[in-house]
């Protein structure tokens, strides 16, 4: 019984290697989960003039440096 296990659970590893991770039901969810968690540490950031956290979409870019709204950034400017 048990040699059987074993060869069943070879082949199942056979099998996974053979379709290189590309299996549907079992790899989507987790690399969705990857994606979003690596798009939320790269997409906040620091507001240089109030410190305020935001994402880089709503992040205004000046001189190499984010804003959180215009109001920081003509702050900075004059
Ligand atoms: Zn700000």
């Amino acid at each position: 019984m048990w040699l059987k296990i074993i060869f069943v659970g070879i082949v199942l590893v056979l099998l996974y290697r053979l379709f290189g991770g590309k299996i549907p039901f079992l790899d989507r969810p987790e690399k969705k989960e990857e994606e979003h968690e690596f798009g939320q540490i790269e997409a906040t950031s620091e507001c240089a003039a109030c410190g305020t956290y935001m994402t880089e979409e709503d992040a205004l870019i000046y001189q190499k440096k984010a804003y959180c709204s215009s109001e920081c950034l003509n702050k900075v400017k004059k």
